[in-house]
């Protein structure tokens, strides 16, 4: 029998691909409850049970369109980037800590939750992956040791619905290799090369391309390339599961922690990722 306390848990984005997938991975679990399944107004699935939703069975959880989160729970957002500053304002007025995957946030979200880091305690991650936050400290320290002769370049590959592009995990792969080699990732990325914008590429340029498609669900290669030889450290996800019990891991490791902005490698004990 587990001594550990039940974590109650709040998913937004409930009807979403992730958002199901959560679902399903607290409902298996026996260290976490569902407290809440949010999704926005209208559209099918609201009201309707949110284990039924996610494939399982009923569990006693509705569908709505309102987190009001209750103290000594947690809410995971994976939603969509317009929905998350309200979602994050909640978090602050209520008190509770926040685990946020959802991607391709504006530069307001992204100050606002340093912001709310100063009140609550925001696990936020473009990819909760173990693999992949061991591949973004991995490149970290190849770029460091290689330098600049050596051309960084990323290619990431996801499913046709993915609307944001580069990934926000290439964006996160791309700034350690910038940091890694003394520089701002805004100075020296490059993501389109065709008409006007081709040239012969500079040295210290990080190149990083999108490919959207099937059903990929992520793969990132990240490229060293040298006269005469290449380096390639790539990862695959074959399962959105990965995501999810990454996300779920934060989750319980953020409960009663002091305010603060962390990341998964804090989570799992990697320190700074650069
Ligand atoms: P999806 O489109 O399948 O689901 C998004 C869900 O959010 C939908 O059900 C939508 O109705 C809901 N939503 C939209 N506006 C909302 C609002 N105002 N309030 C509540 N819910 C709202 O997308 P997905 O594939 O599940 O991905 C969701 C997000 O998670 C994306 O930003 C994606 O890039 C990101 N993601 C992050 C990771 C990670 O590890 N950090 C992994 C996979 C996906």
């Amino acid at each position: 029998m587990t001594t550990e306390r039940l974590v109650p848990i709040s998913i937004v984005g409930a009807r979403g691909r992730m958002g199901k997938t959560l679902i399903r991975e607290i409902v298996l679990s026996d260290s976490m409850i569902l407290e809440a399944a949010v999704d926005r107004e209208g559209g099918a699935g609201l009201g309707q049970d949110a284990g039924r939703l996610a494939g399982l069975h009923d569990i006693g959880v509705t569908v709505v369109d309102d987190l009001r989160p209750r103290r000594n729970s947690v809410v995971v957002d994976f939603s969509l980037a317009p929905a998350t500053d309200a979602n994050i304002r909640r978090c602050v007025e209520a008190g509770v800590p926040l685990v946020l995957g959802t991607t391709g946030l504006q530069k307001s979200t992204r100050e606002l939750l340093r912001s709310a880091s100063r009140e609550i305690a925001i696990v936020s991650a473009a990819n909760f992956s173990v693999g992949v936050t061991l591949l973004t400290k991995i490149a970290g320290l190849v770029a460091g040791s290689l330098g600049e002769s050596w051309d960084a370049e990323l290619l990431e590959i996801h499913h046709s619905h993915k609307r944001d592009a580069p990934s926000g995990t290439a964006l996160r792969i791309a700034k350690a290799v910038a940091k890694a080699t003394g520089r701002e990732l805004e100075g020296v990325m490059r993501t389109d090369r065709a008409g006007e914008q081709a040239r012969p590429r500079e040295r210290g340029e990080i190149g990083v391309a999108a490919v959207r498609g099937g059903d990929s669900i992520g793969e990132h290669t990240l490229m060293f390339l040298a006269e005469g030889e290449r380096l390639e450290l790539t990862h695959r996800a074959f399962d959105r599961a990965i995501f999810a019990r990454g996300a779920l891991r934060a989750a319980r490791w953020v409960a009663g922690k002091a305010p603060g902005l962390y990341s998964m490698a804090d989570v799992i004990g990697l320190g700074d990722l650069g």
